[in-house]
């Protein structure tokens, strides 16, 4: 918008029930600039939060595979459980600081198994019965 040092002067305002709108012009621009303001409103319905079933349980993990060490089979980040984002008091909604949006497990990347032959040393300590 072009700049001609002048302050938006206020055309009209009104206000009704906690809402108010202003048009405001600044001479010798051909635009006029309308703001709005409403109460604090929630925009989403808020509702109980359903956490997904486990993607894998010991009954479905396939054969020559183990469930996930970090979801235990959910698949889905288990911080968050798969929305990508918590509740937060200031700000509503703030990124899983789990899986930064990606919403699976960072382990298992959403598969909710591990191949027993691709497991790490490290992970493996997570399984002691593999080595009995
Ligand atoms: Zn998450
Ligand atoms: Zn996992």
């Amino acid at each position: 918008m072009e700049d001609t040092g002048g302050a938006p002067r206020l055309l009209v305002a009104g206000r009704r029930d906690g809402c108010g709108i202003e048009v405001r012009a600044v001479d010798h621009v051909p635009t006029l600039r309308f703001s709005g303001r409403t109460p604090a409103m929630a925009l989403y319905e808020s509702e109980e939060f359903q956490r997904p079933d486990p993607v894998r349980t010991a009954e479905t993990v396939t054969a020559g595979f183990v469930l996930c060490y970090e979801c235990d089979g959910l698949g889905w980040c288990h911080e968050c459980g798969g929305r990508g984002w918590r509740p937060d008091a200031t700000h509503g909604r703030v990124k899983c600081p789990a899986c930064h949006r990606r919403r699976v497990c960072v382990i298992c990347r959403g598969a909710a198994q591990l191949a027993v032959s691709d497991l790490s040393t490290y992970q493996r300590g997570y399984y002691p019965e593999l080595d009995r």
